[in-house]
């Protein structure tokens, strides 16, 4: 299979902020971009559903649920200066 690396006319690269850089080509089940100024690429599937093949694991069901850091209670002291008619 050949690949064909094609630049993407007025694409910009997410992480060096460069114009025309980026380039893209296809594999049989992904598409890739990849950028000529920085080490940048990324990948997504074609058909739209990007899920691993199993090598990579996911990041949920990992240490269970996410316990969120309480929010601060906020204490309301009435200023008593303020509750004069
Ligand atoms: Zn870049």
């Amino acid at each position: 299979m050949t690949i064909v690396k094609r630049f993407i006319a007025g694409a910009v690269c997410p992480r060096c902020g460069k114009m025309d850089t980026l380039r893209m080509y296809r594999d049989e089940s992904h598409e890739h971009r990849e950028c000529v100024s920085c080490d940048f690429s990324d990948a997504m599937a074609l058909d739209g559903s990007d899920q691993p093949k199993g090598e990579l694991d996911t990041r949920v069901n990992r240490g269970g649920k996410v316990e969120l850091e309480p929010a601060q209670p906020l204490n309301f002291v009435p200023n008593p200066s303020t509750t004069k008619h």
